[in-house]
């Protein structure tokens, strides 16, 4: 472990434009709970498809039901060392800008203005009219479950209002797709954190940066589907292994 830490410091150093790429896994130890370890959400839950959610009441009623039961998951996580690491980087303008799959908002929250903030599967903190795309706030949402006893209608357009994430079966978001595109294609150095590589498209995008000439490095405490075509893979907890790039 200790030479792959070092030969990550030695590409970091030598790098001039990095884009990390995260997943889950970078938000563990902030105690929101991945998809896939055991434990993880999807072992609790079978996710609920976008068809679903649009066909029917009782399954906007439950996402929005298993949502509620996050609040205080969500309320109390705080940046972890992988996002302090990340973010100093940033800072030293060494990472013009994130690419993530979280859906947690604690890139922003760590320092990443928003705008720098690539967000492939949306964001849970707030929601969206699936119709007319009207931001609502998860406040009114809770008001009006509390009222209505079920999940809300846009007050714009009366199309169903859905957290502001990207769902099984849903279009993905067009112009962060496209500028994380650019990012793989334009930097020399790529980070993916803490994400098994099985979610596409995104899973993609990894792929494009090292045919685009970027070094890739994979740091995750378990195998990925990409572990091969990396230049070094750091099979470790993410907060020990980047915690020394911030001091802990
Ligand atoms: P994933 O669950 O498929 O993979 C996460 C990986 O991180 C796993 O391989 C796991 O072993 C590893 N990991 C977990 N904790 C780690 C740690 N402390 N150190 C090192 N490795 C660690 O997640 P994914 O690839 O991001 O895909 C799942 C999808 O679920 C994403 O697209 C995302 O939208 C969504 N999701 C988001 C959050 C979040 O926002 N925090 C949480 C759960 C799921």
């Amino acid at each position: 472990l200790r030479s792959g830490v070092e030969r990550l410091g030695d590409m970091i150093a030598g790098a001039s434009v990095i884009v990390p790429f995260t997943g889950a896994g970078i938000s563990t130890e902030s105690g929101i709970p991945d998809f896939r370890s055991p434990g993880g959400l999807w072992t609790r839950n079978r996710p609920i498809p976008f068809e679903e959610f649009v066909a029917r009441q009782d399954a906007r009623d439950e996402a929005w039901r298993r949502r509620f039961a996050m609040d205080d998951t969500f309320a109390a996580a705080q940046p972890g060392r992988g996002h302090r690491a990340l973010a100093a980087l940033y800072k030293a303008g060494k990472v013009p800008a994130i690419i993530t799959q979280n859906i947690d908002n604690l890139h922003q929250a760590s320092g990443f203005a928003a705008g720098d903030v690539v967000e492939l599967h949306g964001n849970t903190t707030y929601a969206r009219c699936i119709g007319c795309g009207k931001r609502h706030e998860l406040d009114w949402v809770r008001q009006w479950f509390r009222r209505a006893g079920h999940a809300p209608h846009c007050t714009a357009c009366d199309e169903p209002v859905k957290t502001a994430t990207i769902s099984f079966g849903q279009a993905m978001p067009v112009d962060e797709m496209r500028y994380a595109s650019q990012l793989a294609q334009n930097c020399d150095l790529f980070l993916v954190i803490g994400s098994s590589l099985v979610v596409w498209p995104a899973a993609g995008i990894p792929m494009l940066a090292k045919e685009s000439g970027a070094k890739l490095v994979i740091i995750n405490n378990e195998p990925t589907e990409q572990d091969e075509i990396a230049d070094l893979v750091i099979r470790h907890d993410i907060g020990e292994t980047l915690g020394p790039f911030v001091g802990n």
